[in-house]
């Protein structure tokens, strides 16, 4: 389906539920800021909820406060429109809200996506998101206002690292510089977003560092993040995010994994990158997770030590 579809279905609808998957980065929270403002503009009832909190450098996008954890006791609604996620486990307790009668709209560039909606929109060679509500607002022929180019220019820059990644096309960049002349600041966003950390994460990251390992033939690295030294530092889980790309950065490196141990027993979020030779999101596929070619995830249970040999194992042998 494309963004006409997508329109059209809109239309239909007087009242939504905005969703976005757990432990949301800048595509997730500025994509649904954008959308959900869109939606006010064709004079719709809209909610956003999500189970995790708003990370802390991702509050100063307007709109952010608007974000719920809890649904507002008399909200009724006819549409849930769900972002950036493969598939509904994605949005986590939020699930608990959607009932048969709702009508589904996913909207999503992960390759991975099941097209769980009755309308899906999902093109797996865009960047993020963040591109895919710009179209939305050209489809509508809204003039895009200030504060939605901040929330969209955050959902671009965070999912293309800095307009970096191999998903950076040239149309990135326009969508970038149109967002520019409504009057974002690119060094601004920069800096809000990752010239931010806390002392303790960044104290955190030198812990982690210092794991560091690469396989015999340079193609694999990892790194752990435990419980440990999340005590030992203060730092918070948020603030783990940038750790996998120090271990991508070596050269060589094909695949970068990093082990975080969540704060459940025995329950490990393990984190892949890649330089695009190799496909990470069937990596992670091997264990129920997914995401894209050159970023995925996936939770698998045991000790930090065992999750580690098994999934070494498997990413060594897509790594030759
Ligand atoms: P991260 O490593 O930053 O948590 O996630 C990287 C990418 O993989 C994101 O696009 C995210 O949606 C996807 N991803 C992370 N964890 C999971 C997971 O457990 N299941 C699935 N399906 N995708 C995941
Ligand atoms: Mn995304």
């Amino acid at each position: 389906m494309s963004v006409k579809t997508i329109k059209a279905a809109i239309k239909k609808f007087d009242r939504f539920l905005i969703s976005s998957h757990i432990n949301p980065e800048g595509d997730s929270i500025g994509s649904q800021i954008a959308v959900a403002s869109l939606l006010r503009r064709l004079k719709k009832d809209v909610v956003i909820l999500n189970e995790s909190p708003v990370p802390h450098t991702l509050r100063f996008i307007e709109g952010a406060d608007n974000i719920l954890k809890e649904i507002p006791r008399d909200f009724r609604f006819q549409a849930g429109l769900i972002l950036d996620c493969p598939d509904m486990t994605r949005i986590g307790n939020v699930s608990e809200h959607i009932t048969e009668d709702n009508v589904l709209i996913n909207i999503d560039h992960h390759i991975s996506n099941e097209n769980f909606g009755r309308f899906n929109w999902v093109d797996g060679n865009v960047s993020s998101v963040g591109e895919m509500i710009f179209d939305l607002f050209k489809a509508f022929r809204l003039k895009i206002g200030y504060n939605e180019a901040v929330a969209l220019y955050v959902a671009i820059m965070t999912d293309t690292g800095s307009f970096k990644y191999t998903n950076t096309t040239s149309k990135t960049h326009r969508i970038a510089s149109e967002l520019i002349d409504v009057g974002v600041k690119p060094y601004e966003i920069y800096g809000r977003i990752y010239e931010a950390n806390s002392l303790q994460d960044t104290n955190l990251l030198g812990e982690a560092l210092h794991t560091l390992k690469v396989t015999e033939n340079g193609k694999v690295s990892w790194l752990w993040v435990t419980k440990e030294m999340l005590k030992k530092t203060k730092a918070s889980l948020e603030g783990t995010e940038e750790i996998i790309n120090f271990a991508r950065s070596i050269e060589g490196v094909e695949i970068a994994i990093l082990f975080r141990e969540t704060g459940t027993e025995d329950k490990i979020k393990v984190s892949f990158r890649s330089k695009g030779k190799a496909d990470v999101n069937k990596l992670a596929s091997f264990f129920n997770g997914g995401g894209h070619a050159t970023a995925s995830g996936c939770t698998v249970f045991g000790k930090i030590e065992e999750v580690e040999k098994k999934v070494l194992e498997k990413a060594q042998g897509m790594a030759k």
